[in-house]
């Protein structure tokens, strides 16, 4: 009570604040003294889940903001967090006022409204990929950074379903000072409340360790929302502005389900209620303090009724803080933390383990989404990539033709539509597919829109007639086009040029796949040489045809080929440049019902890595054997079935989130057919399942694809496998079983967010045993044994899970109907009719030599060559045009360390945070130009600590050399994760743990780079901003 006013005085003065808390925190902990409540007003809003954006901008959002301001600014007291930076961004952008957005600067100058976060969204944290989820993060922290001079620290994930080990490495990186998080397994939760132990150090990397360590809170069992039950009313609880309306916010602004109001009346048993309830939390943790969110989804669009009754309700129990034990106070989190940290106790360390998968009770297993609508978390990751291609393509241009023809106003539109559009479909209600299906179309419009607006950009940077583009690779009709990203050449001229451009900074040897529609061709390259190439009817389509070409490619190195549909079969040339024309051999469909024997007459595909075993008793794989390590192994592949209750009273239900299995999985299939074509650049074995005996269309297939041997180069341990998919039966969930001789145990590892392997051994529970085994795969998971492993690399997320000994199966696919009511009132019931088409990456070795190779393969599977079709060049083939690829030295990093980013962001502000604040608190010219010339650049080391005798060793290298064929580097600061603290000025909080009792600031590292040379340790993500001077030609 005394010293709450005290902070109050105070509090607009940064500097004096620490002594405030340092005088709060001497009661800190101290028995007898009253619990210090933190009440943080908040707002959760779903950027997407059963309504669209605008829908919920015009229906509370923006109301949130603008009420919020206006609120604050009345009563000093009051404090507010603002998580959720696209909502915010509308608004700011959209809605607010001048004198809204002067209010807004005051109160963030207050320290009274404060960015939790900072990204554009609150990212799902199980199938979100590294990539997508750092360029969320930056494209918020650069906005409010820029904006505002402000620099999130503090972390509030408190909806993603369960919480990956990568993102308190991250949020580390970015600068954090705390993570919190909130759903995890609900017996867990249980255990770490009452021994408290909801607080700890997180050191997300085994590689990284205490480096990149954060103290995480979790929240407790009230999770974020306020207590909805009030003993003394039929009332919902502390939400006196009601629910929010769709789709019209009420015109005289009265809202349903409005709390009593706080009176002489109710005030008592408010009080009683809220102190109760803080008493309760109070006893899960550690301190004295308590953090009491206050709000829920959707909460403060009428904030004046809100924080009028809130404020005597808070002054009441202050001024009965004796009787009632309690103080409460306004806080931020930063607030909040700040009390804890000064506590300045001993945290227990937690190590790399994770907090997947998630259940909220007993058969609510939280491992559905992992596979809900594969086709929006294809398209997410097809974006992502294509974001990639465009912003290093980009980059390269700025640097070698500033004064270029193409308007950078216009391209700088065209990246930052689709970061946008990326980032918002990483969203906890996005690209999980827990969402409803207007707000699914949501996300894939914008995607598909941003992507056609960079393929114009990409048209234009290769200086080619924009018309082109639309026709090109990103139609949006072939985004399902399965594995091979097949590029569809429109037309029937006779003559079709191509460019091929690798957005890898590594030199790269692939097959490309482009679809055409005459069954003859002959390709040649730039330099008008032959190109091994071959042709066959395609797999996916009736009618056209699958071009084979194998491309070698420079890092970030373009080339273009000439496709030349007039050269017929040469059978008399001395010199064959004709692409090789593969014959498929069929296998008649052979009935399960009539299996007698198998493993009889097996069919040997044959490349130099492997000896694959076809069965032609059942048309199924039946073993590979790795010829470098001579160890067969029985591998069969093939489809089951999960088939759901959609009865809630029959039983637990399956849903967008939920995974309830009801039973075990039956084979999917009853008859099988198979046809192998031999090829000499991939030989295809093309299998189709069929429902039943009889049955006219098959309900799945696999193609799988094995590299022969061209030339040097080309990977041969790679066994590409399209799937497809649909549409399902309702109320099924289809597995890929992949099932072998391997002794796993039935443990497998999959990776967090394609950053890191997890081991997840399989578990026995006292019930849904089966579904709380399934995991997220992002981009890899292997099962292995003593001597082997067998690993699949995904383009896309799935679930997997081992259950049996040798197992390991991928769910791909699912289609759900149910009767729960809320699921009806929502919409989210999963009735997805599509037909899927991903990619998988098969590879069987040794442990030591898959450990070599995992993590680049996911990233190339990631990051395939872009296939754009172009006009006839104006100069002949051989003469090189200003920017192709060997003008210039190509851009070739060591194996162990990867491209994370290359692109131009345009933020403009300085790299001195003074001279910034300076900037922005002139008043002055607050609307930049974009910053053009700065370049940022992310390196990252792919590998564990020790996980490879070479290639995990730290990396030294020059970036002025290894970046001269961008051009000449001519500064280098190092920056945190999102760019905007330079990290030698980056001091986190520092907390003590038992193996670390010294307590001081974390100082990062940096100043690195005078003499442009930097060094990266195994699994360390290093950003930069750099400027170049121009290339010479
Ligand atoms: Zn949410």
């Amino acid at each position: 009570m005394v010293y709450r006013s005290i902070c109050n005085v105070l509090r607009a003065d940064k500097m004096r604040l620490l002594a405030v808390f340092a005088f709060v925190c001497c009661c800190c902990g101290v028995r007898g003294q009253p619990i210090q409540t933190f009440v943080i007003p908040h707002s959760h809003m779903d950027v997407g889940w059963v309504y669209t954006i605008q829908e919920s901008m015009h229906a509370y959002a923006a109301n949130v903001y603008t009420s919020v301001t206006e609120e604050l600014s009345k009563v000093k007291e009051r404090r507010f967090i603002a998580v959720e930076q696209e909502f915010f961004r509308l608004w700011w952008d959209t809605v607010a006022s001048d004198r809204h957005k002067k209010l807004v600067r005051q109160l963030i100058k207050e320290g009274r409204l404060e960015f939790i976060i900072g990204g554009q969204v609150m990212h799902d944290e199980a199938v979100t990929d590294l990539e997508d989820e750092i360029l969320q993060l930056t494209e918020g922290h650069g906005f409010l950074y820029e904006t505002f001079g402000v620099r999130p620290q503090f972390s509030w994930h408190v909806d993603p379903f369960g919480a990956s080990a990568t993102t308190p490495v991250l949020f580390a990186l970015a600068g954090f000072n705390t993570h919190l998080i909130s759903r995890i397994d609900y017996d867990l939760k249980d255990g770490m409340q009452n021994s408290k132990k909801l607080q700890f150090v997180w050191r997300g990397s085994p590689s990284l360790k205490a480096q990149q360590e954060i103290f995480t809170h979790t929240m407790d069992q009230f999770s974020y929302c306020t207590p909805s039950q009030l003993p003394f009313s039929n009332s919902s609880g502390f939400y006196w502005n009601g629910v929010a309306l769709f789709p019209d916010p009420p015109r005289d602004g009265v809202y349903p389900n409005m709390s009593l109001p706080v009176t002489k009346e109710t005030v008592h048993p408010y009080a009683k209620t809220m102190v109760e309830n803080i008493k309760q939390r109070a006893a899960w943790f550690r301190t004295n303090h308590v953090l009491w969110p206050w709000g829920c989804d959707k909460q403060f669009y009428n904030s004046s009724v809100q924080f009028s009754n809130m404020d005597p309700l808070m002054k009441y129990i202050n001024q009965n803080s004796k009787e009632f034990g309690v103080t409460v106070q306004y806080a931020t989190l930063s607030e909040y933390f700040q009390s804890v940290h000064r506590s300045n106790l001993t945290w227990d360390v937690r190590g790399g383990e994770d907090f997947l998968p998630y259940s909220t009770e007993p058969y609510q297993a939280w491992t559905g989404f992992y596979a809900s609508r594969n086709v929006l978390k294809g398209v997410a990751r097809r974006a992502s990539s294509r974001l990639h291609a465009a912003e290093t393509l980009f980059t390269q241009y700025r640097i070698s033709f500033p004064d270029g023809p193409v308007p950078k106003d216009w391209a700088l539109e065209k990246l930052r539509s689709l970061r946008w559009a990326v980032s918002e479909v990483q969203h906890h209600d996005g690209i999980t597919g827990t969402e409803s299906p207007q707000v699914a179309d949501m996300y894939v419009q914008h995607l598909t829109q941003a992507m056609m607006g960079v393929e114009e950009l990409l048209a234009a940077l290769f200086l080619l007639p924009h018309n082109l583009a639309i026709s090109g690779s990103l139609s949006s009709s072939s985004f399902e086009k399965g594995s091979d990203q097949a590029d569809q050449v429109p037309g029937s001229a006779l003559e079709q040029h191509i460019i091929v451009y690798n957005p890898l900074a590594w030199n790269i040897t692939a097959v490309i796949n482009v679809t055409v529609a005459l069954p003859n061709a002959a390709v040649y390259d730039d330099d008008g040489q032959p190109v091994p190439a071959q042709i066959q009817t395609s797999a996916q389509s009736n009618g056209s045809y699958d071009l084979f070409v194998v491309v070698e490619l420079a890092g970030l190195g373009h080339r273009k080929y000439l496709i030349d549909f007039s050269e017929k079969p040469c059978s008399t040339k001395p010199k064959c440049s004709h692409a090789y024309e593969a014959k498929g051999v069929w296998f008649e469909r052979l009935s399960m019902k009539d299996r007698a024997k198998t493993g009889r007459r097996l069919l040997p595909v044959l490349n130099d890595c492997y000896k694959l075993m076809f069965d032609q008793d059942t048309n199924l794989l039946h073993s590979v054997t790795s010829l470098t390590d001579k160890r067969r192994v029985k591998v069969t592949q093939d489809f089951w079935e999960y088939h759901a209750n959609g009865d809630v009273k029959a039983g637990p239900i399956s849903d967008n989130y939920i995974f309830s299995a009801n039973g075990s999985a039956e084979r999917a299939y009853e008859a099988v057919e198979m046809e192998i074509i031999p090829g000499k650049i991939v030989t295809e074995i093309r299998q189709y399942f069929y429902r039943e005996d009889a049955d006219k269309d098959h309900a799945y297939s696999i193609t799988t694809r094995v590299p022969e041997r061209v030339g040097s180069g080309l990977p041969c341990h790679r066994l590409e496998q399209a799937y497809s998919l649909g549409p399902l039966h309702l109320n099924t969930e289809v597995v890929l079983r992949t099932s072998t001789a391997l002794r796993n145990n039935r443990t497998l590892y999959s990776d967090d967010n394609g950053y890191q392997m997890m081991k997840r051994a399989y578990k026995e529970f006292a019930n849904n045993t089966l579904a709380r085994n399934y995991f997220p795969m992002v981009r890899a998971a292997h099962i292995e044994d003593d001597l082997s492993r067998l690993l699949l690399l995904s383009d896309r997320a799935h679930g997997v899970s081992s259950q049996a000994n040798g197992q390991l199966e991928v769910m791909l696919h699912r289609r759900l109907w149910n009767n729960l009511t809320w699921n009806l009132g929502y919409n989210l019931t999963l009735n997805d009719s599509s037909v899927v088409r991903p990619t998988l990456w098969m590879v069987l070795g040794s442990r030591n030599a898959t450990s070599r190779l995992y993590q680049r393969e996911a990233i190339e599977l990631q990051h395939r060559p872009v296939v754009m079709p172009i006009d006839q060049p104006r100069r002949p083939l051989t003469e090189k045009e200003p920017g192709s690829s060997s003008a210039a030295p190509p851009v070739v990093l060591p194996p162990s360390l990867h491209l994370l980013s290359l692109s131009i962001p345009g933020w403009n502000y300085s790299s001195s945070h003074e001279v910034h604040l300076g900037h922005i608190n002139s008043g002055q010219d607050l609307q930049p130009e974009p910053d053009y010339d700065r370049v940022l650049l992310r390196l990252m080391h792919i590998y564990e600590e020790g996980e490879d005798p070479e290639l995990s060793k730290p990396v030294t290298l020059n970036l002025k050399e290894v970046l001269q064929g961008l051009g000449e580097v001519r500064a280098l600061e190092e920056r945190s994760l999102t760019g905007t603290w330079d990290v030698s000025s980056l001091q986190r909080w520092e907390w003590k743990t038992a193996d670390k009792l010294q307590k001081n600031f974390q100082q990062c590292r940096g100043s690195e780079g005078k003499d442009f040379t930097v060094t990266v340790s195994p699994k360390e993500i290093r950003t930069f901003f750099l400027r170049f001077g121009s290339r010479n030609f």
